[in-house]
C-alpha cells in the first residue's frame, strides 16, 4: 500500500515504447490507451497520466 502510493508520486517519463526516446514538449506522438474505468482514471499531469495508462507510446520518428 505504501509502495503503491509512493509509486504514484514518482514521476514517470513519457518514452517511446519502440525506441525508448523521451517525448519532449512540442513533440507529436501516438498513444494507444485502454479506456480505464472512471474510478481508476488518473488525475495528474497529462504526460504522467499517459505514461501510466498507455499500452504503447510511439514517437514521431517511429510512426
Ligand atoms: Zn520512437
Amino acid at each position: 500500500m505504501v509502495n503503491k502510493i509512493k509509486n504514484l508520486f514518482t514521476p514517470r517519463l513519457l518514452i517511446c515504447t519502440n525506441c525508448a526516446s523521451k517525448i519532449e514538449e512540442g513533440d507529436r506522438f501516438i498513444a494507444h490507451i485502454t479506456m480505464p474505468a472512471e474510478k481508476k482514471m488518473l488525475v495528474s499531469r497529462m504526460d504522467q497520466a499517459i505514461a501510466r495508462t498507455a499500452n504503447r507510446v510511439i514517437c514521431e520518428k517511429c510512426q
